[in-house]
Formats: C-alpha cells, sequence, structure tokens
C-alpha cells in the first residue's frame, strides 16, 4: 500500500473551506434521518479533515459513515462558503478503499469482477447484459424464484437477485447507426451511450438521438462506447475512473464536435471533471479540458441550441394508461441529484417539458431530495434507500400525475421500482424527458 494519504494529498484550501455554519444541514438526507452531527456534511467534512491532519485513524465507522452518506450533493448546493463536497467524498472514499478497512475477500472479489472487469470492457458488459436478458426471457429467474432458491442464498446475494433489473435490448449499438444526420446539420455532435443506460434504456438513448437529428445535428455514435468512470470515482476507484476517461479522449474527436452529449445526470457530472481527474497527467490534460468545454447534459444542450417545439402532442398510448381521451398529460419532474446539485441544470427539462403541446406540467413536493438510486446505495444502505424512495412515492401520489419524468438511469430504475410497487402509483409511467419530446416530434408525422 502507498504511503499517501490521499484526503492528506488534497489541496488543503479544498478541507478548510467549511466555515461550520450549519446551512447544509437541514438539505442533508442522512442527517434528516439520524440527527447525528457525524451523518451530516458538516459532521462528515470535519471527520476528512482529522483524517487529513492524522488526528483520525480511517476505521470501519469512518468508512461506514463515508458509505452513507449519499453523494447527493444536495449540501454542495445549500454551501454559502462553495464547499467542493464532491472532490472530498470521492477522495474520502478513495482512501477508505485503500486503506481496505471493510470487506473481506468477497467484497473485494464483487468489486474487482464488476468494477475492475464488467464495468471496464463494453463488449464483455454486453455479452453479461445478453445472457442476463436470456436468463430473464427464457423463464429461467421467474422459475428459480417459483422454487424459492434465493431462499437459500446469504442474505446480501438474496437482496441482490431480488433487485435484478430487466434488461432490455436491443442494445444501442443495433438501434442506432454510427454516422446520423438532420438533411442540413448545423451542429455536429456525439452522443454518449452510457454502460447501463446501454443495458437498460437503449431506447431513451435513441430517444434522444432522433431529438437531436429534429434539432439539427449530425450525431456520431460509437457502437462499442467505454464507461464514463462515475461507478469508479464514486466508489474510491479513482485510478479505475482516470483509465476510463483516458479510454474515453481516446475514442472520441473532441476538436472536431459542437457537444458530447450525455443524458444521463449521474455520468454528465463527472464527465464533466475529466480535467480535474487527469491534472497530472501530461498528455491528457489538455484534451481533458477541452473535453470538459464541450460535455452537455442533453436538456442543457436543447435549451443552448433553442430546442424547436413540437407541433404534436405525444400520442396518449404513448405516455399514459391513465389519460383519458382529449385531456392534458399531466406530467411531474423529480432532478436527478448529480443533474440538479453537480450540474446546477434545473429549469431546462422544465423548460423542454414545458414545449410539449398537451402537456400540464404540475410540481413534485421534495422534487430537489434524493430518490435513494444514489449509485449503488440500493445495494449498500437498501433500509436507508428504501425510505428515501418511499418518501419520493408518497409525494408522487400526492401530484395525481400520470408521466415522472427524470434525467438520469439510476433514478428511473428506482422510480419504475417504486411506482410499480405501491398501488396507488401503479400505472404511473416513469420516463425520460427526452422521450416525451421524441414521442412529440414522432406524432407530427402523423
Ligand atoms: S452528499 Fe447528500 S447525503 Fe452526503 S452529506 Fe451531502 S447532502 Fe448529505
Ligand atoms: S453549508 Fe458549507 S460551510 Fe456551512 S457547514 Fe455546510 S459545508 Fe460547511
Amino acid at each position: 500500500m502507498p504511503e499517501v494519504n490521499l484526503l492528506k494529498s488534497l489541496d488543503y484550501s479544498v478541507l478548510q473551506q467549511c466555515m461550520h455554519c450549519g446551512m447544509c444541514l437541514p438539505t442533508c438526507p442522512t442527517y434528516d434521518e439520524t440527527k447525528f452531527e457525524r451523518s451530516s456534511p458538516r459532521g462528515r467534512i470535519r471527520l476528512m479533515r482529522e483524517v487529513a491532519d492524522g488526528r483520525l485513524a480511517v476505521s470501519p465507522a469512518f468508512a461506514e459513515e463515508m458509505s452513507y452518506c449519499l453523494g447527493c450533493l444536495a449540501c454542495q448546493t445549500a454551501c454559502p462558503a462553495g464547499v467542493d463536497y464532491a472532490t472530498l467524498f470521492e477522495t474520502a472514499r478513495g482512501e477508505v478503499e485503500r486503506q481496505q478497512v471493510v470487506g473481506g475477500l468477497r467484497r473485494r472479489f464483487i468489486r474487482w469482477v464488476t468494477l475492475s472487469v464488467l464495468f471496464r470492457r463494453p463488449r464483455l458488459l454486453r455479452a453479461f447484459g445478453r445472457a442476463l436478458w436470456l436468463y430473464q426471457r427464457l423463464g429461467v429467474q421467474s422459475a428459480v424464484r417459483a422454487l424459492g432458491i434465493p431462499r437459500i442464498l446469504p442474505k446480501r446475494l438474496r437482496r441482490l437477485e431480488a433487485m435484478t433489473p430487466t434488461v432490455r435490448p436491443p442494445f444501442s449499438n443495433k438501434r442506432i447507426q454510427p454516422t446520423e444526420s438532420a438533411s442540413q446539420p448545423k451542429y455536429r455532435v456525439a452522443l454518449l451511450t452510457g454502460c447501463v443506460q446501454d443495458l437498460l434504456y437503449a431506447n431513451i438513448n435513441r430517444a434522444t438521438a432522433d431529438v437531436l437529428l429534429a434539432n439539427g445535428c449530425e450525431v456520431l455514435t460509437p457502437p462499442v462506447q467505454y464507461c464514463c468512470g462515475s461507478l469508479h470515482a464514486h466508489n474510491g476507484e479513482l485510478d479505475l475512473a482516470r483509465d476510463l476517461a483516458r479510454k474515453n479522449l481516446d475514442l472520441f474527436p473532441v476538436a472536431e464536435l459542437d457537444a458530447i452529449i450525455t443524458n444521463a445526470g449521474g455520468c454528465g457530472s463527472h464527465l464533466k471533471k475529466y480535467a480535474e481527474l487527469l491534472h497530472d497527467d501530461a498528455a491528457y490534460h489538455e484534451r481533458a479540458k477541452q473535453w470538459d468545454a464541450k460535455v452537455r447534459d442533453i436538456h442543457e444542450w436543447l435549451i443552448q441550441i433553442n430546442c424547436r417545439p413540437p407541433k404534436a402532442a405525444p400520442l396518449p398510448a404513448a405516455s399514459s394508461s391513465l389519460q383519458p381521451p382529449g385531456s392534458s398529460l399531466l406530467i411531474t419532474y423529480d432532478a436527478s441529484c448529480h443533474l440538479l446539485h453537480g450540474q446546477k441544470i434545473a429549469r431546462q427539462p422544465l423548460e423542454l417539458l414545458r414545449l410539449i403541446p398537451g402537456v400540464k406540467l404540475v410540481p413534485l413536493p421534495e422534487s430537489d431530495w434524493c430518490c435513494g438510486a444514489a449509485g449503488v446505495y440500493t445495494i449498500t444502505q437498501p433500509e436507508q434507500s428504501a425510505k428515501l424512495l418511499a418518501r419520493k412515492i408518497d409525494h408522487l401520489a400526492s401530484t395525481g400525475a400520470q408521466v415522472l419524468a427524470s434525467g438520469n438511469p439510476g433514478c428511473l430504475l428506482q422510480l419504475e421500482t417504486g411506482a410499480g410497487r405501491d398501488l396507488r402509483t401503479a400505472g404511473i409511467r416513469v420516463c425520460h424527458p427526452v422521450e416525451l419530446l421524441s414521442e412529440a416530434y414522432r406524432a407530427e408525422q402523423r
């Protein structure tokens, strides 16, 4: 193990920025739950500083506090001192992994298989996705569950099995050509298809490409793409995150593009920080700066280029089974934390939804509060994740909305689970705003 304490190696100004005012406390879901100072942003920053100063050892208790933090960055939005909590949090998790204070061989093996193998090899990840799809499609999963086999699994594996998401092929490379273009393109953009997004929501990637085409873009979509590395960075694997950033910089012709488009809020906030991640890599730092300047979340880009309002409403059948014919479609919007707090993109998704004919937007209480998805939080902190989801679903039920829109695959997956599970909200459609936009553009042609 190298001797460098990652928190100690941080620029000290980042560590001492917090002035202990407590303005962030009411916005923190974990502090709200426990009311413990150590589970608040201020408390966690204090713990990190103690570790950096060598007054506190990285213990299992410290590791648990870092794991309990959602990384939702609501504290960053609330902070008047401009604390860079994202950097502090990722570095602290990195230090926990470096010192290997938690977990045994099994945890290390699972992390190696997922973070070092599957999520670094896009072809292998797709092969795994296809195998999982066959397992689900051929009824093996249902049979396994009907026979009660998960009951003999260890508790953690049983929980994982119950949460296995439904894989939805065809994947992005079968839905989107490497180059597609509007008739007289004004912009040349690249579309990032993601890793989880590719396996579970390739339809959203197709919808994103359609909306870009309808707005005068030439769209480059390399058929095989790498994970952006946010999963790795958020889980303390900063070297793996750097490796993936370099691979992406090699893959895309950054200098020839007007924008690099992502439709995943969680990925976007990481993708915009490649230069920071590669700050001491002389070979890549300049290109990373160029990359950061061109990465755009799809909502941000569409508003920037004056998105063309669709002339028709999305078809009711495609939008919600609850919509009576001739009535407005009631839509509510839940902000992805990393879109809102990480990238400060708040108004653009709402402005886009308001462009769609036949749509009425209703506010979602606490739409800026984490839904409990938070990367792998559903696996690492299932109880707290479930509490946050239940709170979200209660608010959703209070809106009467027929459609819940959100701009991040992790949130969509979490919200779909909640909407399907809760009888009051069953039948509510959960989708990405670009799906509604693309359906409206398609309806124009009918
Ligand atoms: S990232 Fe979210 S959970 Fe973590 S300290 Fe900040 S507000 Fe609390
Ligand atoms: S709001 Fe900012 S400065 Fe104030 S306690 Fe929280 S992190 Fe520290």
